[in-house]
């Protein structure tokens, strides 16, 4: 354990430093396997968002470690990728259920690290153990070889061969920094890649905490490396060193780190920001709909890509809706509470609080109405914002369009049904979508019409988000490839097609004059269109 002072202010339940003492790992040591000799060294201190108290420190890796790490990764991926599949899933269904076993652990710690609710926690503990059994199962069959359709019956025969790409960089950002450093990672690994996962600067420790349990499962240890330090110094170096970047982050970031990608020629995954919209449709069972309405918004303090910020009700139910919601919002409990006592946690940082502020004060001095929330609660943290609910916004309210990242809702009432669908296709961004109604066949018609990667059905944002069999992702702005079912694995693959021509060459052969061979090819062809089993 790092020997680091610790601030032992109290949070409900237990004192930060008696929990962070619990956890059995040297976060300074365990950061430090990648540091290269030589130089003086520069750290960074880790914070907890409860209370600002210091929890220890990491190093800042320099470009010349992030080389290292990915040569050390490139040599052993070589021979992970030579280990035979079912050697390899045994490592991650062994995570999987280390993950459950540990879970009190990896609760304690993202807490400490991230400020978040301990449900908020929970939820990355599930998010990596339902990875762990769909791909620990289900990526042999994505990965192995698949016999395609040859280019003439009988006489060619082809097969697709799935490769790794060699050397993943994983990019994530520190609002779940359990999940995205490793569900992202996982079926990178199964298909053969090695990893070098750069974790936001906020949150190194839990990447640390995940490189050590996929140790415990048997994973060596160049296989999933941990550099730690900023976006341009680290990111940067390893972007101009990797074979394929998997990036989770803000949009800005996203369109930056693509262009060196781009210019490199390497393939990419991006997962973005969002502007997340509601529809409450007029049979909606109001009771269920403020519920999952209260979850989707103000889960992990709005700071989730896929949160809700955007509520489009209809308005013959508006009153009631927002009657029912200000009271539910205001039941909230916030705190500081290392158990599940508190409903709603802290934001992570001064940066969040401040854009949070800022939305809602620029968004009140315009004209709209706070109905709950709307205040900073140093109180109970530093960091610690009111959950909040808008009326009234506009579209010169900065809150309008751009991601607050935080838990912010803002409230429209509509119509009519395409009203409501022009509202909420209206933004830049593409990520999540909810809709509540008693009638699923009228919802999964909408769903189509909504311009976003993942819609829910009378549910927040896990009915989705769990499905892992289906891809996740973002439209427009909200992203670039997809995670999750066989896209989420077949990114981290380069596709081979093997094709055996057998008995005749596919040229004019044995004597037969170009002009007779093009009409025998035209007449295949057109055979080929005709009969249902060739084409
Ligand atoms: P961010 O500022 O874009 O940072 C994301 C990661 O990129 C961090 O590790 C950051 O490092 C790194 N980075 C920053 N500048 C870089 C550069 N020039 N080159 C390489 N790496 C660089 O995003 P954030 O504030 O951490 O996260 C919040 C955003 O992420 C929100 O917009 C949210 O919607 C989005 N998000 C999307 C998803 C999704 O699945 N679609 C999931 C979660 C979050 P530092 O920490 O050192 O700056």
């Amino acid at each position: 354990m790092t020997s680091q002072a610790i601030d032992s202010a109290r949070v409900t339940g237990r004192s930060i430093d008696s929990v962070l003492h619990r956890l059995p790992v040297d976060f300074e040591r365990l950061a430090g396997l990648v540091t290269t000799a030589g130089g003086e060294r520069e750290f960074q201190t880790v914070r907890a968002p409860f209370n600002g108290a210091a929890l220890g420190r990491v190093p800042l890796c320099t470009g010349e470690d992030v080389l290292a790490a990915v040569e050390r990764a490139r040599t052993a991926q070589k021979v992970w990728s030579r280990r035979s599949f079912t050697e390899r899933q045994r490592i991650f269904l062994r995570l999987h259920d280390i993950v459950l076993q540990r879970q009190d652990e990896l609760m304690d710690l993202l807490q400490l690290e991230t400020g978040k609710a301990r449900m908020d926690a929970m939820e990355e503990v599930l998010d990596v153990a339902n990875n762990c059994r769909y791909y620990g199962y289900r990526a042999r069959k994505f990965l192995k070889p698949r016999k395609r359709k040859g280019a003439l019956p009988l006489l060619t025969a082809a097969w697709e061969h799935r490769h790794p790409v060699g050397v993943v960089g994983v990019i994530a950002p520190w609002n779940y920094p359990l999940t995205l450093a490793i569900s992202d990672a996982l079926p990178a690994m199964l298909a053969g890649n090695t990893i070098v996962l750069k974790p936001a600067s906020l949150t190194p420790f839990t990447a640390l905490y995940a490189m050590k349990l996929l140790r415990d499962a048997g994973l060596p240890y160049e296989v999933f490396q941990v550099v730690t330090g900023s976006g341009s110094q680290v990111g940067q170096p390893l972007i101009e060193n990797i074979d394929f970047l998997q990036f989770t982050g803000s949009t800005s970031t996203g369109r930056q780190v693509a262009q060196t990608a781009g210019e490199r020629l390497i393939g990419y995954s991006m997962e973005l920001g969002g502007k997340n919209p509601i529809l409450v449709m007029e049979d909606a069972d109001v009771e269920k709909a403020v519920s999952g309405i209260i979850r989707g918004s103000f889960a992990n303090t709005g700071q989730l890509c896929i949160a809700f910020e955007r509520l489009y009700v209809h308005r013959s139910l508006y009153n009631r809706l927002v009657d029912w919601l200000v009271q539910s919002t205001h039941d909230l409990k916030l705190g500081a509470a290392l158990d599940f006592s508190a409903d709603v946690g802290s934001l992570i940082s001064q940066e969040q609080l401040e854009k949070t502020r800022e939305h809602v004060e620029d968004a009140r001095s315009k004209g709209a109405a706070v109905l709950a929330g709307g205040r900073a609660r140093p109180d109970l943290g530093p960091y610690f914002y009111e959950p909040t609910l808008l009326a009234g916004v506009t579209p010169e309210m900065a809150v309008f369009a751009e991601e607050t990242f935080g838990p912010v809702l803002s409230i429209y009432p509509f119509d009519r049904e395409d009203e409501a669908v022009k509202m909420a296709n209206d933004t830049q961004y593409g990520l999540n979508a909810a809709i509540w109604t008693r009638d699923s066949a009228r919802a999964r018609r909408l769903a189509q019409k909504i311009e976003t990667g993942t819609v829910n059905i009378n549910e927040a944002y896990w009915a989705a988000w769990g499905s892992v069999d289906g891809p996740m992702g973002g439209f427009k702005a909200s992203g670039v490839g997809r995670r999750h079912g066989r896209e989420g694995i077949q990114k981290y693959t380069q596709s081979q097609t093997v094709a055996d021509q057998r008995l005749i060459p596919l040229a004019p052969f044995g004597g037969i004059r170009p002009r007779t061979f093009a009409l025998l090819m035209s007449l295949t062809l057109q055979a080929m269109k005709r009969i249902p089993g060739l084409r």
